[in-house]
């Protein structure tokens, strides 16, 4: 089968890309803008490969997805602006690429008549929770430009289902971490940091819950939706493990073998979502569940940050 992922030069996009060249004989058109999150170092090895090939271009330019598209059964749609930071003081790129991006997106797969078009969002979309978990059915209060404008994409995403019966299905994932995550994202941050010997920023008291799930686990349930998930529908993936801010630091600090001097205590995020949690038993009875335990994916992804400075360094730089 020929499959276009887009935004597979970022971070969860390349390992889904690894994921499936590694567990199926797809062959693979990666779409890319290559912002300042995506980057050809990420790929190049797997463009090398011969299974998969690279397009440069917006998801918001019609002409460049309609060339993308050609010849593909499949559609994995990662391309977004991801991080909440930046939407906080630019929001203007989150709607256009998060909202008119999909809508085009979107457009494009209706027009040419793909078999399924899978939506990757976030489980910010549902916002914050103080206990128990959202299910998919639940109403979506985003708090961010970013999860709003994901909320906003998982909607246009639907509504095409609706209103044209394009074959969509949506995934709405928790924190995912693991190699290839762009040195800005709290885990290869704070791993880097140390790496240079500099204090790792923690928000506030640390005090906020995020759950953590393997970018792999992430890839797996992808792969399980793809294949059987309903159409129209949504599923929540997680990891069902929770961490505050402040606990996973002092894993990382653990794993890089320094102390909690190594914290530095800064001005909260503005807005910031106390806890997210998202119940995955839809999800489950289609056969996933997460295989990665925390303490070995941390390990694991620490190692890596470790032994490929060669890519996550002229990035810290930038
Ligand atoms: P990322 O920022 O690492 O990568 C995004 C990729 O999209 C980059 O390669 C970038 O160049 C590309 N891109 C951005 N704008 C584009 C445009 N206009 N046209 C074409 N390409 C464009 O993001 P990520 O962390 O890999 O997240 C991928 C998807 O998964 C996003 O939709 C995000 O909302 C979702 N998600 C992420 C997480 C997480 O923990 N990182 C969790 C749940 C869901």
């Amino acid at each position: 089968m020929r499959m276009l992922v887009t935004g597979a030069a970022g971070f969860i996009g390349s390992n889904f890309v690894r994921w499936r060249l590694a567990t199926s004989d797809d062959e693979i058109v990666i779409l890319d803008a290559l912002t300042y999150a995506g980057n050809l170092s990420t790929i190049r090895d797997l463009l090398d490969g011969g299974r998969v090939s690279f397009v440069h271009g917006d998801i918001c330019d019609r002409g460049a997805v309609l060339g993308a598209i050609e010849g593909c059964a499949t559609v994995v749609h990662f391309a977004a602006e991801s991080h909440v930071d930046r939407s906080i003081v630019g929001p203007d790129e989150f709607v256009r690429t998060n909202c008119l991006g999909t809508n085009v997106m979107c457009d494009v797969a209706r027009q040419v008549g793909v078999e399924r078009f899978l939506h990757v969002s976030t489980d910010e979309v549902y916002g914050s929770i103080a206990e128990g978990a959202f299910r998919e059915t639940d109403p979506l209060g985003p708090r961010s430009p970013y999860s709003a404008s994901k909320a906003g994409s998982d909607m246009i995403a639907l509504a095409y289902r609706e209103t044209h019966g394009l074959p969509v299905v949506v995934t709405r994932c928790s924190n995912n971490y693991g190699p290839w995550q762009y040195p800005e994202k709290v885990i290869p941050l704070f791993v880097t940091n140390l790496v240079d010997g500099r204090k790792v920023p923690l928000y506030g008291e640390g005090a906020n819950i995020r759950d953590w799930l393997h970018v792999e686990d992430h890839c797996r349930g992808i792969g399980v939706v793809l294949a059987d998930g309903g159409l129209g529908e949504v599923y929540n993936i997680g990891g069902g493990t929770e961490l505050t801010n402040l606990d996973l630091t002092r894993l990382v600090l653990d794993g890089m073998g320094v102390g909690e001097d190594m914290i530095e205590r800064v001005a909260d995020r503005l807005g910031h979502d106390f806890r997210y949690a998202v119940d995955t038993a839809k999800l489950e009875k289609l056969g996933w569940k997460p295989q990665v335990d925390f303490a070995d994916g941390l390990s694991a992804t620490i190692h890596w940050y470790r032994a490929n400075e060669w890519w996550w360094r002229p990035l810290k730089g930038a």
